[in-house]
Formats: C-alpha cells, sequence, structure tokens
C-alpha cells in the first residue's frame, strides 16, 4: 500500500478556545494510533503546521475530517507526497510548542524571523519540521 505525506498550514478562528490544543491533541493521537498516522503538530497561538504521515486512502480522509474543523480556517496544502518511508514515526502526534520555535530556527527555512508557513516553500516547511524533530517528547 502506498504512503502518503501531507504537510498543510492553517490559522485557528474564534471557535478556538485555551484548552482545545490538549483535545484536539488527544483527539488526534486517537484516531492516528487507530489508523497507523504519524506526524508532527507545529503551534504558535495562531498559526498551526501539521504534517501526516500513513497510507494514501487514511492520510486523506484525515485531511478531510481536519479541514472542516471549525477551530480553523483558510488551510493551505503545502506539500502533498508519496513517501517511501516515514520520517515522524515516533509520534501519533507530536507536539512542538511554540517555544521551540526560535528565530534561529525560523530564519534557516524563511526569508524573515518570524514563524509563518504561509510563506514558506513545500521544501522549507519540511526541511523546518525535520529540524524541529528533537524538541518533540516521545510519545
Ligand atoms: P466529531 O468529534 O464527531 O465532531 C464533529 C464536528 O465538530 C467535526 O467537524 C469536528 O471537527 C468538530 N469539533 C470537534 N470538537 C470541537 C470543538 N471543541 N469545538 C468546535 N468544533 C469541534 N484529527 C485526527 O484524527 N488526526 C489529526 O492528526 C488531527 N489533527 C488536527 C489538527 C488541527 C489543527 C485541528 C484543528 C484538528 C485536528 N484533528 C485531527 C481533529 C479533527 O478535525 C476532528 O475533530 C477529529 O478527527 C474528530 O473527527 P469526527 O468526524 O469524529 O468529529
Amino acid at each position: 500500500m502506498f504512503m502518503t505525506r501531507i504537510i498543510y498550514t492553517s490559522t485557528v478562528t474564534d471557535k478556538f478556545k485555551p484548552n482545545d490544543i490538549e483535545d484536539i491533541l488527544t483527539t488526534a493521537r486517537k484516531y492516528n494510533d487507530k489508523n497507523a498516522i504519524t506526524g508532527l503538530l507545529v503551534f504558535n497561538s495562531k498559526t498551526f503546521l501539521q504534517c501526516l504521515e500513513g497510507s494514501r486512502i487514511d492520510v486523506n480522509s484525515t485531511y478531510n475530517r481536519i479541514l472542516s474543523d471549525p477551530r480553523h480556517r483558510d488551510v493551505i496544502l503545502l506539500d502533498y507526497r508519496d513517501i517511501d518511508e516515514r520520517e515522524f514515526d515516533t509520534w501519533s502526534m507530536g507536539y512542538v510548542p511554540s517555544s521551540s520555535l526560535t528565530t534561529d530556527v525560523n530564519i534557516k527555512y524563511s526569508a524573515t524571523r518570524n514563524f509563518n508557513p504561509y510563506h514558506m516553500s513545500g521544501k522549507s516547511v519540511h526541511g523546518l519540521l525535520l529540524s524541529l524533530k528533537d524538541a518533540v517528547p516521545t510519545i
């Protein structure tokens, strides 16, 4: 069966409440574990950057569910590709807190020091996610 990797970015809406990041992670980990999906979620209190990897069918159906979630908007697909191996296989959904988004890591992959995946290429956001792997606790 093919494996696929999706990377997208989105922005929180006013339906997003302070505890929602915990709820999102709990739900994501439960569903992803069941569907053998792995990945990372980066969040800086305004913008999400998420990578999902797994079977093409499961990644697509998960992405379709995520798309209709009212807690975020302006979902932009940054990268979609078939992959031969996983890169985030340690996590059913690893979480990168905003404290790890230092200006050093942003400037390496972005034109500015700010975290703004809307202005980054698919290749750059992939590089950024790989460089953030060390900042994620094992779950
Ligand atoms: P249900 O739980 O039946 O909910 C029905 C609808 O209400 C859905 O549209 C749901 O999105 C929405 N909803 C659920 N909780 C709330 C709430 N507190 N406030 C407002 N609306 C709500 N799911 C995964 O399975 N894997 C992931 O990796 C994943 N990542 C996510 C990343 C982000 C940034 C966001 C915002 C959500 C993510 N989710 C993820 C959650 C996903 O959007 C669905 O809520 C979840 O998969 C449950 O789907 P469901 O069809 O069973 O919805």
